[in-house]
């Protein structure tokens, strides 16, 4: 059990590494990629172009990237699209928050 828990850590860290360098080499090829902001349809939250990557029609931000990739990896879901189910509590909370902060501002 030890040797299996060892080998997955092994390979979080693995695609955690490579997740990273998508990020690296977008931004080194489109500099503006770091700043430039979208939605991300899987968190919800605004997230940097940088390190993004599409699944089917999804683009996803970096860290859903690595979550969805991570839980592939593991077995916990089989196609990207059901990361979107699996996160959906945590974006409604990002819409809700958008919309807060969004009152906010214009009530100052
Ligand atoms: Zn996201």
């Amino acid at each position: 059990m030890a040797e299996d828990k060892e080998k997955r850590l092994k390979l979080i860290s693995e695609i955690q590494r490579t997740v990273e360098q998508m990020k690296v080499d977008d931004i080194e090829e489109q500099p503006y990629a770091a700043s430039e902001l979208f939605q991300c349809p899987c968190c919800g939250e605004f997230k940097p172009l940088a390190g993004s990557l599409l699944y089917n029609a999804n683009l996803y931000c970096n860290d859903c990237v690595l979550l969805t990739e991570v839980s592939l990896a593991l077995g916990k879901i089989t196609y990207p699209d059901e990361m979107i189910e699996y996160m959906e509590d945590k974006r409604f909370e990002a819409i809700y928050e958008g919309l807060f902060s969004f009152e906010e501002n214009l009530n100052n």
